[in-house]
């Protein structure tokens, strides 16, 4: 691969995006040149979807922000709770308590947001809308002192459709405004709405988001 373009690209993309979006660059299956690349535009967060490679990236590039954005199995938390500033994919109670154990461990509080499952995939993990509403409800999230909800997070169906993309994006929307009116009227700190990738993040903007993760269009293809 490639990586000349890349400190152009972010520039371009900064230039694009309403200042109060937050470019995460996917920098996932592309090597540490290719980060630093995006670096000397002016990038500093950074989305990995492996707990391995997150640990690698993170100890080679530490003072960078790391989010973890893949599906993350409780056997991972461990390795990927000390690497990051964000988790975009917490899809279960059994996850937030163990994310909070290990957060507990390394005295840390780890921010995390709430993944929703709107689109027509069933390969795509998440909670339903009503699930994510019923955890809020529950008041677990309240008793776990070290993880934070800083709001949700969610990908729409890989269609050409942008009709069908648009109205999941706003079901993801619909549901950050519930959350933040019945459970945090008064915390600036719930705030997150992440959605948006390399084909759809413009629509995503239109719907709502203020968290786009972008790897393609800033790397390129991936090889896995
Ligand atoms: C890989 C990935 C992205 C980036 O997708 P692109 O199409 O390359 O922009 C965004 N979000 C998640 C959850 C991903 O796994």
């Amino acid at each position: 691969m490639n990586y000349a373009h890349v400190e152009d690209i972010i520039t371009t993309l900064r230039g694009e995006l309403p200042p109060e979006v937050t470019l995460v660059a996917v920098s996932k299956f592309h090597p540490i040149e290719a980060i630093e690349a995006a670096v000397r535009g002016g990038q500093e967060v950074f989305g990995e979807s492996r707990a391995q490679e997150l640990a690698q990236k993170h100890a080679a590039l530490p003072h960078l922000k790391w989010h973890f954005i893949g599906h993350l199995q409780s056997n991972k938390v461990r390795a990927v709770v000390p690497c990051v500033s964000l988790i975009h994919s917490v899809d279960s109670v059994a996850l937030l308590h163990t994310i909070d154990k290990e957060a507990a461990k390394i005295g840390r509080v780890v921010d995390v947001l709430l993944q929703l499952h709107v689109a027509q995939e069933t390969t795509k993990f998440g909670l339903t809308c009503d699930e994510c509403v019923a955890l809020a409800d529950s008041g677990v999230l309240a008793t776990l002192g070290n993880v934070k909800v800083r709001g949700v997070m969610g990908m729409a169906t890989n269609t050409d459709d942008s009709a069908e993309i648009a109205a999941e994006f706003k079901k993801i929307r619909s549901v950050f405004d519930t959350l933040k009116s019945s459970f945090y009227p008064s915390d600036d700190s719930f705030s997150v709405v992440s959605m948006g990738m390399s084909h759809d993040y413009r629509i995503a903007i239109d719907c709502g988001s203020n968290m786009v993760r972008i790897g393609t269009t800033i790397f390129g293809e991936r090889e896995y």
